[in-house]
């Protein structure tokens, strides 16, 4: 019999010290995963999309079909372009930073846009003189300067020599390829 009160009592210590055990490794866990998740990307979504890693993406096509929605895919791996008065941004007025939708790259400040009345969200310059590159198009019978994230090489839009100054640049955005974050003022 007492025999088997000793191990009653073996048994009930043994749970007591297995629930000890488990709290206190599972609580640090539970507040390191909240830890994470304050400093996670604000958006995220695909593994290759950083609004903090600068280094150059190369991916093929079907990379990016697979990660990115089909009417983002379209403008920035197929070159078209939205509707003008179409997108979300053409006539935003909104405090903020402008982002490549394909890979997160920061590309305009709002305080470089202007009203371009052309449909699209038109800026004067970008946010750094590597956020852009360029190439000349030569669809539809036109000379045009073709723009591209400096990332990633998405196609976004076109750059304009009729904008305002100081720099007297126009760069014709497609919304569908940016990422819009408000500033903190406006959250
Ligand atoms: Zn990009």
């Amino acid at each position: 019999m007492k025999k088997a009160l000793f191990f009653v009592a073996l048994f009930i210590a043994a749970l007591v010290a297995i629930r000890v055990l488990t709290r206190s490794s599972v609580i640090p866990a539970a507040l390191s995963m909240t830890g994470a998740a304050s400093q996670a990307p604000v958006y995220a979504p695909h593994p290759y999309y950083s609004r903090t890693d600068t280094a150059r993406l190369a991916l093929p096509d079907s990379v990016w079909k697979k990660v990115l929605p089909a009417e983002v895919y379209d403008v920035a791996r197929q070159g078209k372009t939205e509707r003008p008065f179409s997108g979300k941004y053409w006539n935003s007025e909104m405090t903020g930073a402008y982002y490549c939708a394909a890979c997160g790259n920061a590309l305009f400040r709002s305080d470089a846009k202007f009203s371009a009345s052309c449909g699209w969200p038109s800026f004067f310059q970008p946010l750094r003189h590597t956020s852009l590159s360029y190439r000349t198009d030569l669809s539809y019978g036109m000379v045009r300067t073709e723009v591209l994230c400096g990332r990633c090489g998405a196609h976004l839009g076109h750059l304009f020599e009729d904008g305002p100054p100081p720099s007297g640049k126009r760069y014709c955005m497609n919304s569908i390829v940016l990422d819009f974050e408000p500033s903190e003022a406006q959250r």
